[in-house]
């Protein structure tokens, strides 16, 4: 069997020992190299200094047969990554004309001082990533039988850069193409789904599945390794399907990327509108599903009715549900819910009210007790939230938000 490349991720930047920054552009790289198949064996951190980086690009060298950088290939004199690394592969850094000029041209903060060209000098014989996220353009190039690939420093541009410029270099490193669709579970833990498609991963070699857990949620990730992209693609299909038909109604969508951005597009798709009234969750499901561009279609509005005040006067919740049942119960979630959907005039309206924590809770309705009421085409119906114990009052109010977009989908898609 062919043994796979290595890969070390070198991070440049003092503010990364200093703790004042976490090193993100390394996890989404491994994350993004170990989809290619290319182990990576360490992590490396190393300040703006071109002593002690060198050592670490040396000992890189040594161990591995890819060197990722990360940092460095700014204009200032701190940003010394190029220079340190083309000097330890005995290469000398050379002026790339078309990078000056797309500097010169994509320049917007007045007039351009001399040492921000610094940019543009790369090292000889180098392939250049384009950098059409930010300033400093990347490079790659190959010597001494290791592969050097320095991308830039700010997450968004390292992120950009590794999925457009580095990933396609590597691939062609690795052969063939590499596809990945990730199948997001709700309401499954993540010893229930593997326990269930246990048999299918064990022997899924190429296409292969692997499970993760992520925020009260899980994901399956199906990659397939094919001489291109059309037959890598093809591959994954038959795992995919066989996977979701094991795990059904779990799967709430392919490649999404959360919740409320399927819910939004079923909810556009079956032309639906929907409103919420939130106490325990303060806003959190608005805030979900208004992080999706596009929701003003189908989310009418939203109220926090925190006070039995509120809930009274807008919300037209009646006094006596809340003497007779206080405001954390089903009665008072059933109101919450009709009633928000009878004056936002919506096909959905959604009711939330619980208990938080850490206090406030008592005997008969303890912390992390939580209604939800989700009345659907003036049909209402009210369901108790499955009970977090010992979470943080943060985590409580995510988990419920998480569960009431479920509940939505699930109720539209008529799943029990
Ligand atoms: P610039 O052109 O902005 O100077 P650069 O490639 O030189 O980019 P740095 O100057 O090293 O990169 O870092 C720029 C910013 O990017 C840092 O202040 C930090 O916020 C972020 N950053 C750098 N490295 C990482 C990393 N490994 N993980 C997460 N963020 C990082």
């Amino acid at each position: 069997m062919q043994k796979s490349l290595s890969c070390e991720i070198l991070a440049v930047g003092t503010e990364l020992l200093l703790g004042q920054i976490a090193n993100t552009d390394a996890q989404m790289l491994s994350q993004g190299l170990s989809e290619l198949g290319i182990s990576v064996f360490h992590h490396t951190v190393v300040g703006d200094n071109p002593q002690r980086l060198r050592e670490a690009v040396e000992l890189a060298k040594s161990r591995a047969d890819i060197i990722i950088t990360t940092g460095g290939l700014g204009p200032t004199a701190d940003d010394l990554t190029k220079e340190t690394i083309a000097s330890a592969f005995g290469k000398k850094l050379e002026l790339h004309g078309p990078s000056l000029k797309r500097l010169y041209d994509r320049w917007t903060f007045g007039k351009m001082t001399k040492n921000n060209e610094r940019q543009a000098w790369l090292p000889e014989g180098c392939e250049v990533l384009v950098n059409d996220w930010g300033t400093a353009p990347g490079c790659a190039f190959e010597a001494e039988g290791v592969h050097v690939v320095m991308l830039p420093g700010p997450p968004r541009e390292c992120t950009a850069m590794w999925k457009h410029r580095a990933r396609p270099y590597l691939e062609k490193l690795t052969g063939g193409a590499i596809v990945s669709h990730y199948i997001r579970l709700y309401g499954i833990g993540e010893s229930a789904m593997e326990d269930k498609i246990a048999y299918i991963m064990d022997n899924a070699i190429n296409p292969s599945a692997a499970p993760y857990a992520k925020e009260g949620e899980c994901l399956v990730r199906v990659t397939a390794k094919g001489e291109n992209h059309d037959v890598a693609e093809e591959m994954t299909k038959p795992l995919m399907e066989q996977i979701c038909s094991e795990l059904k109604d779990f799967v709430y969508g392919i490649d999404a990327e959360s919740l409320e951005e399927v819910l939004v597009a079923l909810l556009k798709e079956k032309n639906l509108t929907i409103s919420t009234a939130e106490s325990c969750t303060g806003g959190y499901i608005s805030k979900r599903l208004t992080d999706i561009p596009g929701c003003s279609d189908v989310f009418m509005g939203g109220m926090v009715t925190y006070s039995n005040e509120s809930k009274m006067k807008l919300l037209g919740v009646k006094e006596e549900t809340l003497k007779a049942h206080g405001a954390v119960s089903e009665e008072t979630a059933y109101e919450m819910a009709k009633n928000v959907a009878e004056i936002m005039g919506t096909d959905i309206g959604v009711g939330i009210t619980g208990i938080a924590g850490p206090g406030g809770g008592t005997e008969e309705k303890p912390v992390g007790l939580i209604y939800a009421g989700i009345s659907y085409k003036g049909e209402t119906k009210v369901y108790e939230l499955p009970r977090r114990k010992n979470q943080s009052r943060e985590r409580v109010r995510l988990l419920a938000s998480s569960k009431v977009l479920d509940l939505v989908r699930r109720t539209v898609l008529g799943i029990e």
